[in-house]
């Protein structure tokens, strides 16, 4: 243990001195080493942070804490990872709510937190260990073995010095292999999420500036120095889908097309888009819809009562056809065009919408379908190198139109995430240099005709 722990204590050092140069933030200086996630441990897609946090609604409340059932909760967990069976959903279920109520932090965020981080499985990761993903490395520095307790710094009264606190956690050692079990994993995951709620903002900070975070939740991510909203910002679209599914209620946001509302096409709303109409696809192709953030696996829900038009397959050498929903699951890989497996919903009134690249679908051409109701489950048939993603479209009167509008505050616009700002100002660039030598060729062709004429005219005379 402690051959391994001496390389990490001088590059902590060493980090230690640059730190002092970093002392911008407001408050006393931090006192204590820097939980934070090892270099390898990197988190993905960070630049789709949202620029300005204001543009997330007001998270929705959670079910009254003394009130919880084990049943819905595990149903709940299940409704989200349908490879968890009931035996091990209840267990779950029944953790999450004995250490959320111990600890007095959110079920419904601690249930998130083993969907997104988790997806209920227990397996570990660089990134993680147990239900959780929970880093046992990062508080070490935090933790003593000896008499089982965790220390932790808030500001004193006065706010001109850090006061020590500590925390007993005698049910379990806290190590790896511990942390990997669902009960000593849930246990840990609930009690730093306590002490950190306690914490933020305080420390935001106190190790050099975080990113601007909404929820202590990052700090359960990201250690003591917050790097990117990305990653809370899908526990709390986990977090909303959690309490759908517990309380049977969707959420009450609406996109509308003249005057007739639609719902979200997939749970948790507002939902993240990271790509949006008219994108550069290659030289000459244009993105013709919206593509949202998504897991593999979760469920797509109709915007809209309606008829299905299409449930089938774009096929790679000849046109869209429409499969049984079994026989769809045989077609091979290569057979399939861009778009994968397809459902076309026609809602009547010049509306129709589009849902690409699905996992699988569960309706058939001609059936009726609910607003809310699920078709499909995301996927990434007939996607080349990007990860699982819904690839959405709208059409008015048969004609692809851009769906963000339609969509308003179910949505939040890839223009609103860093790396749709960044992605756009490129484009931008890329135009403009396009547009600019297209008029110095076409000056350089008025230049040589004008010069022809002239000479031309020298030669009469
Ligand atoms: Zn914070
Ligand atoms: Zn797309």
């Amino acid at each position: 243990m402690l051959k391994r722990a001496a390389p990490y204590q001088f590059v902590s050092a060493t980090l230690a001195l640059l730190w002092v140069f970093d002392a911008a933030a407001a408050g006393p200086d931090a006192t204590w080493r820097r939980r934070q996630r090892p270099k390898e441990a990197k988190l993905g897609d960070t630049g789709w942070s949202v620029a300005d946090l204001t543009v997330w609604p007001e998270e929705p409340p959670s079910p009254p804490a003394d009130a919880l059932d084990v049943g819905r909760l595990d149903a709940a967990l299940r409704a989200m990872c349908p490879r968890l069976g009931a035996e091990r959903g209840s267990e779950y279920a029944a953790l999450i709510i004995r250490y959320s109520r111990q600890f007095d932090v959110d079920a419904m965020l601690l249930a998130a937190l083993v969907y997104q981080q988790g997806r209920c499985r227990r397996r570990g990761t660089h990134y993680g260990v147990g239900l959780t993903r929970i880093h046992v490395g990062m508080h070490r520095s935090h933790w003593n073995q000896a008499d089982r307790t965790y220390s932790y710094w808030l500001p004193a009264a006065d706010g001109t010095a850090w006061e020590r606190k500590s925390l007993a956690l005698p049910d379990f050692p806290f190590n790896r292999w511990s942390a990997r079990k669902p009960d000593a994993g849930l246990y840990f995951s609930a009690a730093v999420m306590a002490i950190y709620g306690a914490q933020c903002p305080h420390i935001d900070d106190a190790h050099g500036a975080s990113a601007p975070h909404r929820s202590p939740v990052s700090h359960f991510i990201w250690g003591d120095r917050v790097r990117s909203s990305h990653e809370e910002s899908e526990v709390l679209i986990a977090r909303r889908r959690v309490i759908r599914h517990y309380t049977g209620v969707a959420s009450p946001l609406r996109g509308a097309f003249r005057g007739r509302p639609l719902v979200s096409p997939l749970e948790g709303p507002p939902r993240k888009l990271t790509g949006g109409w008219g994108d550069p696809r290659g030289p000459r192709r244009r993105h013709k819809g919206v593509d949202f953030s998504s897991t593999m696996a979760e469920p797509v829900r109709a915007i809209a009562d309606g008829v299905v038009w299409i449930a089938g397959a774009d096929m790679a050498d000849k046109p869209t056809m429409s499969l049984r929903p079994d026989r769809a699951q045989r077609l091979s890989r290569g057979a399939l065009g861009r778009a994968g497996l397809i459902v076309l919903l026609d809602h009547g009134g010049g509306l129709t919408s589009g849902y690409m690249h699905l996992l699988k679908y569960t309706v058939r051409t001609h059936q009726r379908v609910k607003a809310g109701q699920v078709i499909g489950y995301v996927g990434r048939t007939g996607v080349k190198s990007s990860s699982a993603h819904l690839h959405f479209e709208i059409r008015v009167d048969r004609q692809r139109v851009d769906a963000l509008p339609l969509l308003g505050p179910l949505v939040i616009s890839h223009l609103d995430t860093k790396a749709g700002r960044w992605r756009q100002a490129r484009w931008d660039r890329e135009n403009k240099k396009l547009e600019r030598e297209r008029r110095r060729a076409a000056n350089a062709r008025w230049r040589e005709r004008r010069a022809k004429k002239a000479a031309a005219r020298k030669s009469r005379d």
